[in-house]
This record gives C-alpha cells, structure tokens and sequence, in this order.
C-alpha cells in the first residue's frame, strides 16, 4: 500500500510572527520556516506504518515555492521514499492545495493519504475535508490512533466526551492531531542519505489544475498587546474589582 503525505513549509512554531507595516501579510524575509508540526506527526504515522511492514511505499507531497524542497528533504529524512513538489509562487489557499493533491492522488493511487489537521499559519483547517471530498473518499480527521485491519482502517478520534472509533474502507483521507505519535529527531546520517533519494518537480499546470485564489487577505494586524493585571490587598477588594469589570463588560 501507498501513502501520500502532505507536508506543508510554514513559519518555524518557535518564531514570534512579523506582520508587514502595510498590513498586507507576514513578513517572512530571513524567518525560520519549519514543516508543519501536524505534518511531521503524519510522516512520522506513515513511516510507521511502513516499519510495520504494512505500507510499502511513503510518498511526501509538498506544495509552494523551490524552498518547500526544504521541507521535502526533512520528509525523506524522516522516512519517505520519494517526494513531490509542486512548485508555483502562487498564493495557495487551502481548496487550491486539495485540487493539486487530488491530482497527485489520481495519479498515485495510494491506499491511505495522510494530512496534518490544520495548517499553523492559515489554521483553515480544511484542506483534508476539501481533499475527500473533491477525490469522493472517506475521511477521518483528528485522527489520535491509526491501524490498518485487513482491508478496513481504524481510526481513532477524541470527541467531546470520550474517543470515537471509526472503519474506513480504503483509500481514505486521515488527518492527524497532536496525540497521534512523537515524531522522531532525524539523524544525521539520515539527513544525508535523503539527498540521495529522489525529488520530482511538477507544475500546478501539468497537474491541470488552477491556483488562483478565491478569497482575498484584506488586512493583517497584530492582535493587541495584554493589558497588565492589578494587584489586590484583599478578598473584599478582589470582588470589589470583579463587580466593576462586570459594570464595565
Ligand atoms: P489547512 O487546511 O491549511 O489548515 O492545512 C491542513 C493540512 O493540509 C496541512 O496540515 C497539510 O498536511 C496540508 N497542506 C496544506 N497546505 C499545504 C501545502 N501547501 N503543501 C502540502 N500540504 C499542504
């Protein structure tokens, strides 16, 4: 069985975000971009699965500029195969990401197509959602715990209130939350092997399909900075300033 994993190039978790002064967007000049965190936690699920010996082949698929090859090699260092690159300068919002994924699906045929949950920089949350439903798949998001039973897939989700199990037929969509694995630290020798492993490029326009944005980024503000709290003698001067919060809320 094949995997497809969707790996996206983002702003490091780590950095503290710039937004432009003309507030048309973040400044990303010189920022330290990192894949994904729900995408290395879907990596990680596929190079698993493959340790297991129940996929044969992990296939990671980036969208984006040249650099996104970055982010491809910390995949095929992790564990995939091989890698794909869609390349475009574009601005990419999420339905455009399914599209291409569809395209690269269509053209792989893989058992199981695994995304992170959301995006950290977007945070839509809707690429895996749009992915099925544009390929006419099952889907399971949120998934916390994976496992492949004969020809069904098991995924386990955390719901309000408990876990819910779901069985999928395959190919399925499965979208990966925090819980779901720790992805490994890559290895150095690793790191170097990956550059061996093979990295095709292809074009939104060979895939056929069509970029262009759909919704427009008005303004990026910063959100306001957190007023400082005040300090209260007393139990009596506590509730005093709680019910003058409440007069002015
Ligand atoms: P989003 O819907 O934007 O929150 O993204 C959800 C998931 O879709 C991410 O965790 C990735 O697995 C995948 N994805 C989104 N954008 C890209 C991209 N440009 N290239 C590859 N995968 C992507």
């Amino acid at each position: 069985m094949k995997v497809v994993v969707a790996v996206k190039r983002v702003l490091d978790y780590n950095v503290k975000p710039r937004v432009k002064s003309d507030g048309s967007g973040l400044d990303l000049a010189n920022a330290k971009m990192s894949m994904n965190p729900f995408d290395e936690i879907a990596m990680e699920e596929a190079v698993r699965l493959k340790e297991a010996g129940v996929a044969t082949e992990v296939i990671a698929v980036s969208c984006g500029t040249t650099q996104s090859q970055e982010t491809l090699r910390t995949a095929l260092a992790m564990g995939a195969d091989r890698a794909i690159l869609v390349e475009t300068s574009a601005e990419l919002q999420p339905l455009a990401v399914a599209k291409l994924l569809k395209a690269i699906v269509d053209r792989e045929a893989p058992g199981l197509i695994l995304l992170g949950k959301q995006a950290i920089d977007d945070d839509a949350n809707q690429t895996g959602q749009m992915l099925a439903a544009l390929a006419g798949l099952p889907q399971a998001t949120f998934a916390s715990k994976v496992s492949v039973e004969g020809d069904r897939l098991m995924v386990t989700r955390e719901v309000d209130g408990g876990e819910e199990t779901l069985s999928l037929p395959m190919p399925a969509v499965v979208t990966s939350d925090l819980r779901l694995n720790e992805p490994r630290y890559v290895s150095l020798p690793n790191i170097m092997k990956a550059k061996k492993k093979p990295m095709e490029t292809v074009t939104p326009g060979a895939l056929g399909v069509d970029v262009a944005p759909h919704l427009q980024t008005l303004h990026v503000e910063e959100s306001a900075a957190r007023k400082a709290g005040i300090k209260v003698p007393d139990v009596a001067a506590l509730l005093g300033a709680l019910r003058d919060q409440a007069k002015v809320l």
